[in-house]
C-alpha cells in the first residue's frame, strides 16, 4: 500500500491522483489528512482514507498501519516542522515502512534561506532514522508566478533575486515525479534535484510581456524593501520574511537547480516557464 501525506492539498491530492492515473488499485492508495471531509470524494472511488495528524502520534500509527511505502509531504506550519515531519519518520518506522519519499526543498543541505532549514532538519531527522529513503528536492512551483500573473500586469514584477536563476517546476510534474519515485524501483538512498529549466525573474517579465503584449517590467529591490512590499499586500509577517530571504537567496543561486532529475524522473523534458506563462494566460 501508498501512503500520500497532505492528500487535502494541492501536491498531496495530485499525487493521490498520479498513483490511480497509473494502475495503483485504489484500495492501495491510503490518502492521509488531518480533516478527511475533504477526502470523502475520494473515498467514494474506493481509495483509502485516513486522518493523519503531524501533531497527533496515535493517529500517524494508525494511519500508516499496514503501509508499504509513504510519501511525506511536507506541512505548512513555519517553526514547527522538523518536529511535525520526525513524528511522520518514527511513526513510519515503527509501522514497518519500506520506504519514505520526502518533498524538501532546492538546496537544502547548503543554502541559507529560512525554509531550506526545516528540510535540511528534516533531512537530518530522516538520515538518522535509518529508515530507508528518497529526498525530492523540490524547486519552487511554477504556479507560485502564474498565479501571480493579473498582478503582474497591473505592477510589474518586484523581487530581491537579481540576476539569480530559479529552476521552478509545475506543480502537477512534480506530483508525478513524487509517485514515479513512490512506486519505482533503485531510488532509495537518492536526492533528486527536481527543478525545470531555469529563469531569472527579468527573463520572467520579458516572457509576461511578450505573451500579453504589456510592458512588464521586473525591479529588484534589497530584501528589507520586498519584506515591506510583501507585508502591504497582506502577506504575515512570518511568509513574508521567508519569502524576503528565499528571493534574496535566489539571487545567490539557492533555488537553482539542474533540470536533469526531473525531466530523467518523468521520462519527458520539463514544462518550461514561458509554456505555464502562456497556458495561465
Ligand atoms: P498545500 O498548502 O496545498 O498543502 C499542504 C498540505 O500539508 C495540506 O494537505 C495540509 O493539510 C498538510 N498539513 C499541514 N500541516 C499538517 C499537519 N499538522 N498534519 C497533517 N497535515 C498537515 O501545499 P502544496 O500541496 O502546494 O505543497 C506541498 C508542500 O510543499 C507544502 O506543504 C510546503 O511544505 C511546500 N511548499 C512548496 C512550495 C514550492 O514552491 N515548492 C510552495 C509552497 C509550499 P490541511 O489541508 O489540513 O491544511
Amino acid at each position: 500500500k501508498y501512503a500520500v501525506t497532505g492528500a487535502t492539498g494541492h501536491l498531496g491530492r495530485l499525487a493521490v491522483e498520479a498513483l490511480l492515473e497509473r494502475g495503483v488499485a485504489p484500495a492501495d492508495v491510503v490518502a492521509l489528512g488531518r480533516d478527511t471531509a475533504k477526502l470523502d470524494d475520494l473515498a467514494d472511488r474506493g481509495v483509502q482514507v485516513r486522518r493523519a495528524d503531524y501533531d497527533d502520534r496515535a493517529s500517524l500509527d494508525a494511519a500508516l498501519a499496514g503501509v508499504d511505502r509513504v510519501l511525506l509531504v511536507s506541512g505548512t506550519e513555519f517553526g514547527r516542522r522538523v518536529e511535525q515531519h520526525t513524528a511522520v519518520i518514527e511513526a513510519a518506522r515503527a509501522a514497518g515502512v519500506a520506504l519514505l519519499v520526502y518533498t524538501s526543498s532546492p538546496n537544502a543541505d547548503t543554502a541559507s534561506y529560512t525554509i531550506a532549514q526545516e528540510h535540511r532538519g528534516t533531512e537530518q531527522a530522516l538520515a538518522a532514522s535509518g529508515l530507508p529513503h528518497v529526498v525530492l528536492r523540490n524547486g519552487w512551483y511554477l504556479e507560485n508566478y502564474t498565479a501571480q500573473l493579473p498582478v503582474y500586469l497591473e505592477h510589474g514584477i518586484v523581487g530581491a533575486a537579481g540576476d539569480g536563476r530559479i529552476a521552478a517546476a509545475a506543480r502537477p510534474e512534480l506530483a508525478e515525479a513524487a509517485t514515479v519515485v513512490l512506486i519505482g524501483e533503485g531510488y532509495a538512498g537518492q536526492v533528486l534535484d527536481l527543478g525545470g529549466p531555469a529563469f531569472t525573474l527579468t527573463e520572467l517579465a520579458a516572457e509576461v510581456s511578450a505573451a500579453s503584449g504589456r510592458d512588464v517590467t521586473y525591479t529588484d529591490l534589497p530584501e528589507a524593501q520586498l519584506v515591506e512590499v510583501l507585508l502591504g499586500a497582506g502577506v504575515p509577517e512570518p511568509m513574508a520574511k521567508a519569502l524576503g530571504d528565499s528571493d534574496a537567496d535566489a539571487a545567490r543561486g539557492a533555488l537553482y537547480l539542474e533540470p536533469t532529475d526531473l525531466e530523467k524522473v518523468l521520462g519527458r523534458p520539463a514544462t518550461t516557464m514561458p509554456e505555464a506563462v502562456r497556458a495561465a494566460l
